[in-house]
């Protein structure tokens, strides 16, 4: 193996730049050339492949974003688009590949490695955390980190006007997001996509709420939670019902995906990349790396793509007993 091809592909996380790094590096460290494949997919199907060594990514660890910039490509999903992308990649010299990104991108390696025989190792960049075969994903903790920063100060002005605030949070199929860090902040109430909450339910616990004393309330709604076609439509749903609140609606959108990578992010991103590259040296591929219970585990990509990491009833339970 000489040369190890590297993209971040999906949405971007925080974290991913260290992950690149440490791809990199540990290449540079197995004396096999890294090369840089820019704006994922896409960029593998035009051609935009750089070779790399350790010093291209000095002083990228502790920046947000991607250097190596992601893209959402269609023309791969085509067989067409995937042959084009195999002629670049061999053009280039390249004997394996490394994408960080998120359970689609992990979807169009394993069908690269399947028609073309490639080599592909995936590294699960997400802030979703909702990649099965990994505890964590890079990226979470530095999304709740500033998701609680921000809900924090929504906090200190809801108490001061004796509000009720719905405050939205990405996760269009996850409520990891959502339930911790609305643990963390102490929120009234949360709403993911896997529970179904009746609405009528939402409106009784926030009269109970009312009648505990308490002045303002917070609702966490994960983006994919069915209780309204959306978050607006909910809040005015509620609004109906208890013309007396105050109501506001706070969208935290792509704020959550940006920011300087949390420590944890930074050296999970580290441990994986280096997992990666280790895994296609010692020609094992196919496979996702993660970590799960504290150790590095490989997982094949197949499981990692069909399976769902599953919310934790216990921490429902958590949610529901400290927020009466
Ligand atoms: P995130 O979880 O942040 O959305 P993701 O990796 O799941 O990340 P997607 O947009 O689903 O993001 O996938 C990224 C890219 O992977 C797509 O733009 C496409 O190029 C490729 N991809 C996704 N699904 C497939 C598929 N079924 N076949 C081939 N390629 C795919």
């Amino acid at each position: 193996l000489k040369k190890i091809g590297v993209m971040t592909s999906g949405g971007d996380a925080p974290g991913m730049n260290a992950a690149v790094r440490a791809v990199v590096r540990a290449c540079s460290y197995y004396e096999i050339t890294p090369c840089a494949i820019y704006s994922g997919y896409q960029g593998l199907i035009d051609g935009k492949i750089e070779e790399m060594g350790p010093r291209s990514v000095a002083n990228i660890l502790s920046q947000g974003g991607t250097v190596l910039k992601s893209a959402r490509c269609m023309e791969f999903r085509t067989e067409e688009g995937r042959r084009k992308a195999y002629e670049q990649f061999m053009a280039a010299g390249l004997g394996a590949l490394i994408v960080i990104g998120g359970d689609g991108s992990f979807t169009g390696a394993r069908l690269f490695q399947k028609e073309f025989g490639i080599p592909v190792v995936g590294i699960p960049g997400t802030i979703d955390n909702d990649i099965f075969g990994t505890d964590f994903t890079i990226g979470y903790d530095t999304a709740l980190n500033t998701v609680v920063d921000a809900v924090d100060k929504i906090r200190d002005t809801a108490s001061s006007h004796d509000r009720l605030f719905f405050i939205e949070v990405m996760g269009r199929d996850a409520g990891f997001i959502a339930l911790n860090s609305g643990i963390a902040t102490g929120v009234e109430q949360i709403l993911i996509p896997e529970i179904n909450k009746p609405v009528e339910q939402l409106i009784d616990r926030i009269r109970q709420s009312g009648r505990a004393g308490k002045g303002s309330s917070m609702i966490m709604v994960a983006e994919g939670d069915k209780s309204g076609s959306n978050i607006y439509q909910l809040a005015d749903k509620v609004q109906e019902q208890l013309p007396e609140y105050d109501i506001k609606v706070t969208v935290l959108g792509h704020i959550q995906r940006g920011g300087r990578p949390s420590c944890s992010d930074r050296v999970l991103a580290s441990r994986l990349g280096v997992a990666a590259v280790k895994s296609l040296k010692d020609g094992i591929s196919g496979v996702m790396v993660g970590v799960r219970k504290g150790e590095v585990a490989l997982t094949p990509l197949e499981e990692a793509i069909k399976q769902h990491n599953e919310i934790d009833p216990l921490l429902l339970e958590v949610a529901e007993i400290t927020s009466i």
